[in-house]
């Protein structure tokens, strides 16, 4: 019934982002500004946040609307403690095909061994620039690049699947495009530019901060001959592309210049377990209370479909129209 429908639903409910933390070890300068993001800031105590139990509920009820995906996501995820347990858990639920960690890579190198075990497929792993002085600006705590590099090393040889991806901003990190596709075409990995997004209502966002898809697609091509590649599936966010004269991929995730909003398949919790269908909704839906006042199954598969298709979700159209914005939820409340 579930799967009825939503068949009849033109956004399939495919993709699953979990936030289990809304703690950082890290200050980028465009997701938590440290000037915000202080010592003494209140994060959310461990009761507010969803326990693994509660985690599992969900995802099984999700996998009956047809859920594949599951990615993992913060805040840092990899602070969260157990989440091996956690993986081992969600890759044991029918039809999720896919459990993916989104993390800055730090705690890769003690963690990556003990999640491919526990059946994590893939990580994408944030890195602003290779550089060290560009990067200990970006992540506002003076983090040289080499930990994050071990942590891929850590992922690569555990056989993780890897992404690395890369948010680019004026004035901040442009420099670092041709070095970031230059390393990266070497080992390999596929990299992805991701335009500066105006989510949460601190990084000090404007249309004259963002690096453009076209851009950073013509500074590599200048240098390194790049070919457009098919998507891979329905809704993927990256537009692909290979270098001529090698199989490695870069991809460009461009949801301010070119909005994909029509294909959007994403639902999202955040680390407290309110339900958001747009990264930049102003109010999510309460589905811990649900959880936690004892509702069944039934009642939290009907409050889902409810929300789901009446979603009309286009927050990306409707900056590139000019509309007026509303205040939005942090990127590290919901995980990006
Ligand atoms: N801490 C983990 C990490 O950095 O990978 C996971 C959480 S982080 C919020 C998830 C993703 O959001 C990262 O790839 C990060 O670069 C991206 N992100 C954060 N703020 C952004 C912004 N303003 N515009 C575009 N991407 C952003
Ligand atoms: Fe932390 Fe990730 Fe946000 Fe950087 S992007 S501050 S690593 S949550
Ligand atoms: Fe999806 Fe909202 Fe982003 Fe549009 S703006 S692609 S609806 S998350």
């Amino acid at each position: 019934m579930v799967q009825y429908v939503l068949d009849k639903y033109d956004r399939p409910m495919k993709d699953l982002r979990i936030s289990v933390i809304d703690q950082c070890n890290f200050r980028c300068t465009y997701c938590m500004p440290a000037e915000i993001f202080g010592d003494d800031y209140r994060f959310m105590p461990t009761e507010e946040l969803l326990s693994f139990d509660e985690i599992v509920r969900l995802v099984e009820i999700f996998a009956k609307f047809g859920t594949e995906k599951v990615r993992l996501t913060g805040g840092e995820p990899l602070m969260r403690k157990n989440m091996d347990q956690l993986v081992a858990r969600l890759k044991q639920i029918d039809g999720i095909k896919d459990i993916a960690i989104t993390t800055n890579a730090i705690f890769l190198v003690k963690q990556a061994q003990k999640l491919k075990e526990a059946g994590l497929n893939r990580v994408n792993v944030s890195l602003d620039a290779i550089e060290d002085e560009v990067f200990q600006q970006t992540n506002g705590r003076g983090i040289k690049t080499s930990p994050v590099l071990k942590g891929i090393e850590a992922a690569r040889k555990a056989g993780l699947e890897i992404k690395i991806n890369m948010v680019v901003k004026k004035g901040m990190n442009e420099s670092q495009i041709l070095p970031m596709a230059k390393y990266f075409k070497e080992t390999g990995d596929t990299l992805r530019f991701i335009e500066f997004m105006d989510v949460g209502n601190h990084n000090g966002w404007n249309m004259d901060t963002v690096v453009s898809k076209q851009q950073i697609i013509d500074t590599i091509h200048a240098e390194m001959p790049l070919e457009p590649l098919e998507p891979n599936y329905y809704g993927e966010v990256a537009n692909r592309y290979k270098y001529s004269d090698s199989e490695a991929e870069i991809g460009v995730i461009s949801s301010v210049t070119d909005a994909f909003c029509s294909s959007c398949t994403r639902v999202r919790l955040s680390a407290d377990g309110q339900l958001y269908t747009c990264l930049f909704a102003s109010e999510g839906y309460d589905i811990r209370n649900m959880l936690r006042n004892d509702s069944s199954d039934q009642e939290i598969i009907s409050k889902l479909i409810k929300i789901w298709t009446k979603r009309d979700d286009q927050y990306s159209v409707e900056r590139a129209e000019g509309k007026p914005t509303k205040k939005k939820i942090e990127m590290s409340y919901i995980g990006g």
